[in-house]
């Protein structure tokens, strides 16, 4: 396909449109099959049509201004109540859907960033402290809000560390945060010690169960143990959930949670001096899609309690049989014990990303992670029918990487020199360089990636590897030169 980088003189016919686009999916990664374990949350195409029929019905609407279109400020409003009730919330628990998790945790950081102000005005440099497997958003939110994000080691067992965590929290500390679960290995903080630890210093305390809020209520229910994590513990102050995640929903859909009313009043923004008018808005975003939120309360009503309870059983039992397939693989193993049905794969013996490479071969698409190096695993109702496959394909690369090869020696090579190039070379050098390494230099999908995160992992200082990925990121969303 060429790439055009001015609007066609004269429209195109539908038909051709479409075509084009088809053409521009063929190498996207095929997630209706259960190849892929992260990014989309298939549940099967009864669930997609609701959500797609309801996307589509309110297609045009916005939810900025909640007294031209009463229908989405009903579902919104129903949309968290129900989340709310599900995570031990009470009447008191006032909330918003937001656009995703991220912007879920940008408003929790602002409020908090506000509600310092108000409640502790002698706090000039305000400070988070969270363990570091949090989510990025919040170093995110800590960049945007001019917060100050402190992170600390995990535990042993990959949670967060209490102790290590309270001796964290200085005289400038707003906000606690724990995950539930964390998404690199899917374990659930201590919220219980958490919560009146931040309690007792008179803290703010988040958890981030974007994507476990709507799935750990059902495993629970289901009675598998689930550490407490919710409003039921006392000192939880904002919980943040997506709906576009185990909710099922359309993406574009997520749900900020507060205690109480009073501490959402912090989030809130409204502009009065405007020629425009008087202008108020809850979130981050000004025009909010319709179709989202209608979406995400057309699933919550389609599935119930009974439908989620039945996803969340195929989900758990593939999360088992998964578990068990990769311990029975020789030079695997799952890192620490998992609360729910997000994991990460790990080898003592192997490189890890050699092995997620074979997978790709066999058409898989898994999350590169590290510290340490792992292969990321979300599992999702799709699974079900794909694991024992999966299970298999995963042996075969095991077997693969466990003979020694030209191409894995070579590689090996390449990596020592670039590390010894990275020593001598100036740094606008090395970005052309590692240019060669972005993801698909022909547009379509990298297949193997282990010789990028041998380069990053084997970068002398960290700073580089932020300016190669924003090089990467810059490069990705320009006009290709065809
Ligand atoms: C996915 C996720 C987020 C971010 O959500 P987005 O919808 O991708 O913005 C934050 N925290 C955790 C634990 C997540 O899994």
């Amino acid at each position: 396909m060429d790439n055009p980088k001015t609007l066609p003189p004269q429209g195109m016919t539908k038909d051709a449109v479409f075509a084009r686009m088809q053409a521009a999916r063929d190498r996207d990664v095929q997630w209706r099959e259960g190849r892929v374990f992260s990014l989309v949350f298939p549940a099967g195409v009864d669930v997609e049509e609701v959500a797609s029929t309801a996307y589509t019905l309110f297609f045009g609407e916005n939810g900025l201004n909640p007294t031209a279109f009463p229908s989405l400020r009903t579902f919104e409003t129903e949309v968290v109540a129900m989340t709310a009730t599900l995570l031990g919330g009470d009447t008191q628990v006032a909330g918003n859907m937001t656009s995703g998790g991220t912007e879920s945790i940008l408003l929790a950081v602002k409020t908090a960033r506000d509600w310092a102000r108000v409640e502790r005005p002698h706090i000039t440099q305000p400070e988070i402290v969270a363990c570091q497997s949090v989510h990025p958003a919040f170093a995110k939110a800590a960049h945007y809000f001019g917060v100050r994000l402190v992170t600390t080691p995990p535990r042993a067992d990959l949670r967060a560390d209490v102790d290590r965590m309270a001796a964290a929290i200085s005289a400038n500390t707003i906000l606690l945060v724990g995950s539930a679960p964390a998404y690199p290995h899917g374990v659930v903080d201590p919220i219980r010690e958490l919560a009146p630890l931040a309690a007792e210093r008179g803290l703010l305390m988040h958890v981030d169960a974007c994507v476990g809020g709507m799935l750990l209520p059902f495993v629970r229910r289901l009675g598998y143990p689930v550490p407490d994590f919710d409003f039921s513990v006392p000192g939880v102050t904002s919980i943040s959930v997506d709906l576009h995640k185990y909710g099922y929903a359309a993406k574009g859909a997520s749900v900020i949670l507060y205690r109480d009313a009073s501490l959402r009043r912090h989030q809130l923004f409204v502009a009065t001096g405007w020629a425009g008018g008087i202008y108020p808005s809850p979130s981050m975003t000004g025009t909010r899609p319709g179709g989202a939120i209608a979406a995400a309360w057309a699933v919550m009503n389609y599935l119930g309690e009974t439908g989620y309870l039945t996803l969340t059983d195929q989900v758990m039992r593939t999360a088992k049989t998964l578990q068990a397939g990769i311990e029975g693989i020789e030079g695997v193993h799952v890192l620490g014990h998992p609360d729910m049905s997000v994991m990460a794969i790990a080898s003592d013996r192997y490189d890890i990303y050699d092995i997620g490479d074979e997978l790709t071969l066999r058409g898989w698409h898994l999350d590169r992670q590290q510290y340490p190096p792992t292969l990321h695993l979300t599992v999702m109702p799709a699974h079900a029918a794909s694991a024992a496959a999966f299970l298999d394909d995963l042996a075969s690369a095991v077997a693969v990487v466990r003979r020694p090869s030209l191409a894995r020696w070579r590689k090996n090579l390449l990596l020592t020199l670039v590390r010894w190039l990275t020593r001598i070379l100036p740094s606008t050098a090395m970005s052309r360089l590692t240019n060669r390494f972005a993801p698909g230099g022909g547009g379509g999908l990298p297949t193997r990636t282990a010789a990028i995160y041998g380069l990053i992992g084997s970068l002398p200082n960290r700073g580089d590897v932020d300016s190669l990925v924003l090089d990467l990121l810059d490069s990705m969303t320009r006009p290709q030169s065809s």
